[in-house]
């Protein structure tokens, strides 16, 4: 077997394990951000089927090279988790199925429209910066329930739920409680909006935690396909 075999195999083993613990369904989503289509290909064989993505062109140019196997039932599901710049809506509706990253208002009038068309609404979660980190991404607590509403009411968006991605401090216990500060907000949502199914937290460090504190998707990149190639300039961000 070779590495991508053996990563995931065991990370099926342990997400197994996870979901047998909490008695429910935690998904996974494999995080190819730079790594090459022949990764995603690699995984796919492996019957992955959800993929997620930082950077919108990067991901365009794998999704061309993969389309021969992109189709039908057997269609990937492609995620866009990155930061999402606003002239980029566009791009970001046609080419993903979620997105994971919806952080401001600004995005869901542009994102709603450019998915008119499209045979399925765009999945969204609202991205939320748990630990209060002026300079990371996401948006505020405070707004989630307001953002939601909008986002619910937008024609071609589909509210799923909310994403984060606590600090990754040592310190077992600051994790948790971030973890289970998003699993507060997603309750509250969850009361006000059916079709809120989705709390998107826990990564190849820290994702049996984040199950048990809650989590419905993993998103793991390192522990699939290894440590991953430095970003080059010509990514496109
Ligand atoms: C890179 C990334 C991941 C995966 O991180 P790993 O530690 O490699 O598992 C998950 N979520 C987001 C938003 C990322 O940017």
């Amino acid at each position: 077997m070779d590495f991508c075999e053996t990563a995931y195999q065991s990370i099926g083993t342990r997400l197994a394990a996870a979901r047998a613990e909490q008695g429910r369904d935690v998904r996974l989503l494999a995080v190819s951000k730079t790594q090459p289509a022949a990764a995603i290909r690699a995984q796919y064989r492996l019957g992955q089927r959800a993929f997620g993505e930082n950077y919108v062109q990067e991901a365009i140019a794998k999704q061309r090279e993969l389309a021969a196997l992109d189709i039908g039932a057997e269609a990937i599901e492609w995620h866009l988790i990155g930061p999402l710049q606003s002239n980029k809506a566009r791009e970001a509706a046609r080419h993903f199925d979620w997105l994971q990253s919806l952080d401001r208002e600004k995005l869901i009038e542009p994102l709603s429209r450019h998915r008119a068309g499209a045979p399925t609404p765009l999945n969204v979660l609202i991205q939320v910066n748990v630990d209060d980190e002026a300079s990371k991404s996401g948006c505020a607590p405070e707004v989630v329930a307001d953002l939601a509403r909008r986002v619910a009411q937008a024609e071609h968006l589909r509210l799923r739920g909310l994403m984060a991605i606590p600090e990754p401090v040592p310190d077992v216990d600051r994790r948790r409680t971030a973890f289970r500060r998003m699993r507060a907000l997603f309750d509250a949502l969850r009361a006000e909006h059916a079709g809120v199914d989705t709390l998107s937290m826990g990564m190849s460090d820290d994702f049996e935690l984040a199950i048990a504190e809650g989590a419905t998707m993993v998103r793991i990149g390192s522990a699939l396909f290894g440590a991953r190639p430095a970003p080059s300039p010509a990514h496109g961000r």
